[in-house]
């Protein structure tokens, strides 16, 4: 089967193997040898020096638990937002009684930082920024360089919710001076949900003495003493980190840039292929996501019936829209595991498809 959603991701026989191994003692030696392992190649990817907490959860998890260790009830925050995942990270924030000013994009269009630095500039009081780097339910990525930019010349604190983007699209979290960065096993990873990974810089370590937000499960202040034990504070998906640590290997041997271009390469090929087929891509082309390709169906594609005739008769299973574009586009998942035959596979399934599919 052709998995092509943005996540769950198909995971390599190496993955796959390693989920097989008999369970250990979460709190012995073998389990601290992996975490290590897994931290020490997470930093790697990730580009950076500082922290990184592996909690189990999926990445929302990872999303909810940046926002409590960071932030007190009453903090202002601009939550900037271009789609669905955007405004989990502004509802999140909301929930846990942070005064958040929406600042939202169209979707398919990418945040754009000189609005983001005058809403800064016309309010002082702003603590954090969240943004997404990849924005998901849209297929755009944002210029997450430049947004960073902007913010530090505020010294802001700013969260980056990249679960769809780190270890598919570049993203060196010091060098961009990202203080919180979360992503999610099923995603880039080429690992089963389970996992969220959350970096934590100097600076995000200050505003976590100072975050008076409601936590427990996901105090990172217990995440940070047990991993200087080799242990999670609580018992960790273990079967997962299996997994992960094996990924892990399987991307460091690639390569960093190796995986970037990887990814920029079977994503054109998509972007393409779709445009050969008379179809318009939903983003602003110059923003489109190198690891989700958002498709307009506009008023000439039966969404449902496309996704419905591809699993049947095609073993390729894509997404449809989310929200209020439900219905109005459909998205091709290309991350983590794949490769330029897996795009010519879902093209030439959806060449097939599409003329039974038109309304
Ligand atoms: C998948 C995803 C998430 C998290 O979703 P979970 O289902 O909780 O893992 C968050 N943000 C983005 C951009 C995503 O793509």
């Amino acid at each position: 089967m052709q998995l092509r959603i943005p996540g769950p991701t198909p995971c390599p026989p190496q993955a796959l193997q390693a989920m097989t191994m008999q369970m250990i003692n979460h709190r012995g030696e073998e389990f601290s040898e992996i975490l290590n392992s897994i931290t020490g190649k997470l930093k790697q990817v990730f580009q950076t020096k500082g922290d990184i907490l592996l909690l189990t959860a999926s990445g929302t998890g990872g999303l909810e638990a940046a926002i409590v260790n960071t932030l007190s009830p009453g903090d202002k925050v601009l939550a900037v937002s271009i789609g669905v995942f955007g405004d989990r990270f502004a509802d999140i924030a909301e929930q846990y009684g942070a005064e958040v000013n929406r600042l939202n994009f169209e979707w398919g269009k990418p945040a754009d930082p000189e609005v983001i630095g005058k809403a800064l500039r016309s309010d002082g009081a702003i603590k954090a920024v969240l943004v997404t780097h990849n924005e998901t339910s849209t297929g755009v990525t944002n210029s997450l360089g430049k947004i960073s930019t902007i913010v530090k010349e505020f010294d802001k604190l700013l969260l980056v919710d990249a679960v769809s983007s780190l270890g598919c699209i570049n993203l060196p979290v010091d060098n961009w001076n990202c203080d919180v960065v979360i992503t999610g096993s099923q995603k880039g990873w080429m690992v089963p949900p389970g996992l969220t990974m959350v970096s934590m810089n100097e600076k995000a370590w200050q505003a976590y003495a100072h975050a008076k937000m409601p936590r427990f499960y996901w105090d990172f202040g217990k995440a940070r003493d047990y991993l200087q034990k080799g242990q999670t504070p609580w018992t960790p998906a273990i079967s997962t980190c299996y997994a992960m640590d094996a990924t892990l290997d399987l991307m460091l041997d690639e390569g960093l840039p190796n995986i970037f271009a990887r990814h920029a390469r079977v994503a054109q090929q998509v972007r393409d292929g779709i445009k050969s087929l008379g179809l318009a891509l939903f983003p602003q082309e110059d923003y489109a996501s190198n690891t989700v390709t958002a498709v307009n169906a506009s008023d000439k594609i039966d969404v449902p019936k496309l996704i419905q005739l591809l699993r049947d008769e095609y073993d390729v299973v894509i997404a449809g829209g989310q929200r209020k574009l439900a219905g109005k586009i459909f998205r091709i998942g290309h991350l983590g595991w794949v490769n330029d035959n897996d795009a010519k596979i879902v093209l030439k399934a959806l060449t097939e498809a599409l003329p039974r599919v038109r309304k």
